[in-house]
C-alpha cells in the first residue's frame, strides 16, 4: 500500500523525468495526482451498431478484429498500419499512421472499443487512428472517458494509467476529509469510490454524486476555515477605544457634508466594536453600493482609533487608488492634527525607509498603502486597527495577515461590490456585517445605453462633444496591448468612421483615438506602466489635463473625478455585471448629468441580455445577484483584466456558487457543527489535513 502523502514515484512505472513532468502540473504526491481531476468527459456509450453510425460522426463502436494488423510504409518514414474489424451491421476498416508499435495489440478475435472520427462510404466504415480499449469481461469499460489537463511528454493514457495504480494502491480508508457523519446525512459516497468515479465514471449518476462529494467537500473545507478564522478573531486583548458621539464631533465637523443615515448607523456600530468589550477586537464587513460611501466610515474608525493614540494601516488593491485615499484623507486630516503617510511598491527604497522609520517611532498615525504594507521591514509602534478596502482581492484567509503585525488588532473590511447578503453571512461568516444600503442624496442616475460597433461614429462625436462642454471621458479597453508588430499596422490616419476592431487594445486605441479626436487630450493608463507613471496620469486626469482617458480596469477600483461625465466601455460582453457596475460607479459622481456607454458586437443571447440588465438596473446589489445567478462567482469577483496581480482570491475548482448555493448553505451548517463540537478537529485528523493544506495553499498564492 502506498501512502497519499509519498511521492509519485512510489507508484510503479513513475521515475525521475515522469516525476519532473508531472511537476509541471503541479502533482508532486499520490494525493495530488488523485485530485488532478478532469477537465471534461467523452461519452464513449458505445453506438448499438456500426450500421447506425452517421458520416462524419465522432462515437465509439465495438468491434472484433477480423484481420492481422497489416504494416506497410509510405513515402517518407511514415508507416501505415491497416486491418478490418466487425460486428454483426458492418465491416471496418482500420487505419493507424506512424504507429507501428501498435501491430502487436490487436489480436484477430479480440474485441475493441474504438472511438473516433467514423467515415461512412455507401455501405463501408473507414476509422482513422481510432483510440482502443480492449473490451475484457472483467474490467468494465466507463462510457465516460475522463480527459486531463496535460503537459508537453505526458499522456491521457499515461496518466489514465497513473491514476489506476493510485488508486488500486494507495491507502484511502482513514483519508476521507469528510468526516462519516456528514457523508451519511448528505448522502454523498466515500472518498475512495468517489475518487474512482471521478477518473472512471461507470454512468452519468455515479459521476454527479461524485462531482457534488467534491463541490460540497470544497465547500465544507472554506467554511470550516471561516469558523477557524472566526474562533482567532474572537479571542483577545485588543485595546479599548474610546469611540462615543463626543470623541467623533470634530470630525464630523469637518466634513462637508452630513452622513446618510446608513453611514451613521455603519459608524455607530463600528464605534461599538472598537470599544472592544472583554477585549475582543472588532472583525466586520463594512458592505455597501459603490459610491454608498465606505471610505468615510473607514476614515471615522480610524479618527476613533487615533485620538486613542493608536495607529491605523489602511491597505488597498492598488497604487492609483492609495494615492488617492491618501490625498483625500490627507487633506481631511491634516486640519485635525493626524499625521498620514503613503507606502506603495513603486516608492524609492529610501521613501520607504522614511516611512517605516516614522511608523516604528510613531510620527506618523495613518499609513495608506498596498501590498507594500505586509513586507516585513514594515512594523508599527502601535498599530491599533486595519482597515482593508476592496477585500476580496486579498484573499479570503489573508485579511488578518496585516493585523498579526501586532496582537490584538481591530480590522474593518470594506467590500469592492455589494455582496448579496446571504453570500456575505458565509463568505464573510467571521465578520460581523454593516450595510450601506443608500446612496448619499443628490446622486445622479447613470443613464446606460448598450450600443453595437455601428454607433462608432456617433459615439466619438458624443465624447467629443463631452470633451467641449469641458467634461472628461472614461474608456475602458479589456486588454493592454496586441503583438507590438500589427498595433503599428492598424493605425490609419482616416480612422475616424471605421475605428472597429474585433478586440480593443488600450495602447492601440489610445493612438487611434488620438487621430481621430487630435484636439482631444487623450492619456493612457494600464497596469504594466510603473506606479509613478500610472500616477502621472491619473494625476493629470485629475487636475483637467487630460480629456479622455483610456484605460483598462485599473481605473475600476474607487477611483473619483467628478468632472468624468462619460464612461465608454469596449467588448463590454467580456465583463462581468458587477465590473461594469463598479465601472459605471466611475462617473456620475458630480452634478452634471452622466452617461454610461457599453459597446459590444456580441451576438449571444446571454451577453445581451446581460448587458441589458445593467441598463436598466441601478441597485449593486440586485446586479450582483444577477451577475452571480448569470456567470457564477469566480466571475463575480472581478479579476481586473490582465492587470491584477493573481491574489488568493475564492477560486472554487468543483462548486458553483450560484448552481450550489443550497449546497454552499448545507457545507456551512455541516461546517459550523462540527466546529461547535470539536474547533482543534481532534477527532478527525483527515479533515484537519485538508483544512490545513487548503489554507497553505492560499497563502502561496498571496504572497
Ligand atoms: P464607495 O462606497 O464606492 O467606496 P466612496 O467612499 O468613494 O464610495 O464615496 C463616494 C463619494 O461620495 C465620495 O466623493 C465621497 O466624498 C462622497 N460622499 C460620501 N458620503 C457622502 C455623504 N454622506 N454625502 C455626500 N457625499 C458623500
Ligand atoms: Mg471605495
Amino acid at each position: 500500500m502506498v501512502d497519499l502523502n509519498a511521492s509519485v514515484r512510489s507508484l510503479s512505472g513513475i521515475g525521475p523525468a515522469r516525476a519532473q513532468q508531472l511537476l509541471r502540473l503541479q502533482i508532486e504526491t499520490v494525493a495530488d495526482l488523485l485530485y488532478h481531476f478532469p477537465r471534461g468527459y467523452q461519452d464513449r456509450t458505445p453506438l448499438p451498431s456500426l450500421s447506425c453510425a452517421q458520416d462524419g460522426q465522432v462515437a465509439a463502436v465495438v468491434l472484433t478484429v477480423g484481420t492481422a494488423p497489416k504494416l506497410a510504409r509510405l513515402r517518407g518514414r511514415l508507416s501505415l498500419l491497416q486491418f478490418r474489424a466487425f460486428d454483426q451491421s458492418a465491416t471496418c476498416t482500420v487505419t493507424y499512421f506512424g504507429q507501428e508499435f501498435l501491430a502487436k495489440e490487436f489480436a484477430v478475435g479480440g474485441e475493441y472499443r474504438f472511438y473516433g472520427k467514423i467515415k461512412k462510404k455507401g455501405n463501408r466504415f473507414e476509422l482513422t487512428s481510432p483510440t482502443h480499449e480492449q473490451v475484457l469481461p472483467e474490467v468494465p469499460l466507463g462510457t465516460y472517458r475522463a480527459v486531463y489537463p496535460l503537459t508537453q511528454g505526458l499522456t491521457q493514457k499515461f496518466l489514465r494509467n497513473a491514476l489506476l495504480d493510485a488508486l488500486s494502491h494507495t491507502d484511502l480508508s482513514q483519508a476521507d476529509p469528510l468526516p462519516k457523519q456528514i457523508r451519511t446525512s448528505y448522502g454523498l459516497p466515500d472518498l475512495a469510490p468517489a475518487l474512482r468515479a471521478i477518473h472512471f465514471p461507470q454512468n452519468q449518476q455515479q459521476l454527479q454524486a461524485a462531482q457534488r462529494r467534491f463541490a460540497f467537500q470544497e465547500l465544507f473545507l472554506f467554511c470550516l476555515g471561516i469558523c477557524h478564522q472566526s474562533q482567532r478573531t474572537k479571542k483577545g486583548n485588543a485595546p479599548a477605544i474610546c469611540a462615543n458621539e463626543a470623541r467623533l464631533a470634530p470630525f464630523l465637523q469637518a466634513l462637508p457634508y452630513s452622513l446618510t443615515a446608513a453611514q451613521r448607523r455603519s459608524i455607530t456600530e463600528i464605534a461599538s466594536d472598537l470599544q472592544a468589550p472583554n477585549g475582543v477586537p472588532m472583525a466586520r464587513l463594512l458592505n455597501g453600493d459603490v459610491g454608498s460611501g465606505k471610505t468615510i466610515c473607514a476614515a471615522a474608525a480610524a479618527y476613533l482609533a487615533i485620538q486613542s493614540g493608536l495607529q491605523c494601516a489602511f491597505m488597498v488593491p492598488t497604487e492609483i487608488l492609495a494615492r488617492q485615499h491618501y490625498c483625500d484623507l490627507c487633506d481631511l486630516f491634516s486640519s485635525l492634527g493626524i499625521r498620514c503617510a503613503l507606502l506603495c511598491g513603486s516608492m524609492s527604497a529610501a521613501q520607504k525607509r522614511a516611512v517605516t522609520t516614522d511608523l516604528q517611532s510613531h510620527q506618523v498615525d495613518l499609513v495608506i498603502g498596498t501590498h507594500a504594507l505586509l513586507n516585513d521591514t514594515v512594523q508599527f509602534a502601535k498599530l491599533g486597527l486595519v482597515i482593508t478596502d476592496e477585500q476580496h482581492r486579498f484573499g479570503v484567509f489573508q485579511r488578518t495577515t496585516l493585523a498579526q503585525k501586532a496582537t490584538d488588532v481591530h480590522v474593518l473590511v470594506m467590500s469592492a461590490t455589494p455582496i448579496p447578503r446571504t453570500l456575505a453571512l458565509v463568505l464573510y461568516g467571521d465578520l460581523a456585517l454593516s450595510t450601506l444600503d443608500e446612496l448619499p442624496p443628490g446622486r445622479q442616475a447613470v443613464d446606460t445605453f448598450f450600443v453595437d460597433n455601428t454607433y462608432r461614429s456617433r459615439l466619438l462625436s458624443f465624447m467629443e462633444k463631452q470633451v467641449q462642454q469641458g467634461h472628461q471621458v472614461y474608456v475602458v479597453c479589456p486588454a493592454i496591448e496586441e503583438q507590438p508588430e500589427t498595433e503599428q499596422g492598424e493605425l490609419t490616419p482616416s480612422l475616424r468612421p471605421q475605428l472597429a476592431l474585433p478586440m480593443h487594445h488600450a495602447v492601440s486605441y489610445a493612438q487611434a483615438l488620438s487621430q481621430a479626436l487630435a484636439q482631444c487630450r487623450i492619456g493612457l493608463l494600464h497596469g504594466k506602466m510603473k506606479g509613478a507613471q500610472k500616477d502621472e496620469v491619473m494625476q493629470a486626469f485629475v487636475a483637467k489635463e487630460l480629456d479622455i482617458l483610456v484605460s483598462t480596469t485599473v481605473i475600476e477600483v474607487g477611483v473619483n473625478v467628478p468632472n468624468a461625465t462619460l464612461m465608454v466601455v469596449e467588448n463590454a460582453e467580456r465583463f462581468g455585471l458587477s465590473q461594469l457596475h463598479q465601472l459605471r460607479g466611475r462617473v456620475g459622481r458630480g452634478n452634471a448629468k452622466s452617461v454610461c456607454v457599453l459597446v459590444s458586437d456580441s451576438q449571444e443571447p446571454a451577453a445581451t441580455q446581460r448587458l441589458q440588465t445593467l441598463c436598466h438596473n441601478r441597485d449593486g446589489y440586485a446586479i450582483a445577484k444577477a451577475d452571480l445567478a448569470m456567470r457564477g462567482p469566480g466571475n463575480f469577483f472581478p479579476d481586473s483584466c490582465s492587470d491584477a496581480r493573481q491574489s488568493g482570491q475564492l477560486r472554487l475548482r468543483f462548486a458553483n456558487l450560484c448552481d450550489d448555493m443550497d449546497l454552499l448553505l448545507l457545507a456551512n451548517e455541516s461546517a459550523r457543527a462540527l466546529f461547535a463540537q470539536d474547533p482543534a478537529l481532534t477527532e478527525y485528523p483527515a479533515t484537519k489535513k485538508a483544512l490545513s493544506t487548503l489554507w497553505q495553499a492560499h497563502r502561496n498564492t498571496f504572497h
